[in-house]
C-alpha cells in the first residue's frame, strides 16, 4: 500500500514533497513509513521505507541527502550524499546540484523547503521552536543567496507541523519566543499559552523578501495520518523533500 503524498511541482522544475505515515514497513509505534533513523526503529525497516518513499516520488534513494538534526542553525552545502561515516549535525542543507534531493525529518517541527529555480538552488531546513528562534530559516536563505539565489524568486513551502492551537508551552517560554519572533505568540484551543512555529517561520521568510509562500493545512498533533512527537512521544518521523529537475 502506498500512502498519500503531498507533492507539488511547477513549470520551473521545482519539486516539493511531504510524506504522511502510511505506506511503509515499520511496526507500531513507528507504523508505517517512519523515515527517521534515530528514533529506535529497526534500521532495516527505515532503509526500506526510505527506498519506498524515494521511489514513490520518482527519486533515486541514493540521491537523497539527510541530516543529523540538532535544533541548531547550521547549514551545510552539499553536492552529493555524505561521504563521511557520520552524518554532520546540521539543521539545514543547501545545494546547487539539480536532481539531488534534500530531506528534512520532522514530527511536529516545521519542515521548510526552499527553491530558486532560476538560480538552480534549493534548501531544506528543520525549524522547531529552538531552531526558529536560533535563526535556521534566515541561515538557509543566506546560504542560498551565497549560491546565487534571490529571495524574491524563492518558492517556499512548509509541511505538516504542530499548529499554534496545539503547541502548549509555559508562559515564560511563550514570552521568550515572542520577544524574538512576535508572530509566534499563540494560545491553545483550551486557552493556555502556546507558540505557533509555522507563523514564526513565515514571518521570517516574509521579512527576508520571500513572497511565494504556502503552508500545509495539516496539524500533525491533530492528524492520525501523521507522526506527532507531542502526541505520542515515541513515534516515527515524516520527511520533506525538495529538488530541481
Ligand atoms: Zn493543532
Amino acid at each position: 500500500m502506498i500512502g498519500q503524498r503531498s507533492a507539488t511541482s511547477d513549470a520551473s522544475g521545482a519539486h516539493f514533497a511531504f510524506t504522511d505515515r502510511w505506506g511503509g514497513v515499520s511496526a507500531v509505534p513507528f507504523a508505517e513509513l517512519n523515515l527517521g533513523g534515530a528514533v529506535g526503529d529497526d534500521p532495516d525497516a527505515v532503509g526500506t521505507n526510505r527506498e519506498l518513499a524515494a521511489k514513490s516520488l520518482g527519486l533515486d534513494p541514493e540521491r537523497v541527502v539527510w541530516m543529523n538534526q540538532v535544533h541548531g542553525n547550521d547549514v551545510a552545502e552539499v553536492d552529493g550524499p555524505w561521504t563521511t561515516p557520520v552524518t554532520p549535525p546540521v539543521d539545514g542543507l543547501v545545494t546547487a546540484v539539480r536532481g539531488l534531493a534534500l530531506a528534512v525529518l520532522t514530527a511536529d517541527c516545521v519542515p521548510v523547503l526552499l527553491a530558486d529555480p532560476v538560480a538552480g538552488v534549493v534548501a531544506a531546513a528543520h525549524a522547531g521552536r529552538p531552531g526558529m528562534i536560533a535563526g535556521i530559516v534566515p541561515a538557509a536563505v543566506d546560504a542560498m543567496e551565497s549560491l546565487g539565489a534571490d529571495p524574491t524568486r524563492i518558492v517556499a513551502r512548509t509541511g505538516p507541523a504542530v499548529c499554534g492551537r496545539c503547541y502548549e508551552v509555559p508562559e515564560e517560554m511563550r514570552a521568550d519566543v515572542a520577544a524574538v519572533e512576535p508572530a509566534a505568540y499563540a494560545e491553545t484551543s483550551w486557552g493556555t499559552p502556546a507558540v505557533d512555529v509555522v507563523a514564526g517561520v513565515h514571518a521570517q521568510l516574509e521579512r527576508l523578501g520571500v513572497r511565494d509562500r504556502e503552508r500545509s493545512p495539516v496539524c500533525t498533533r491533530e492528524s492520525a495520518d501523521h507522526f506527532s512527537y507531542r502526541r505520542d512521544r515515541t513515534t516515527g518521523r515524516l520527511a520533506g523533500y525538495v529538488w530541481l529537475d
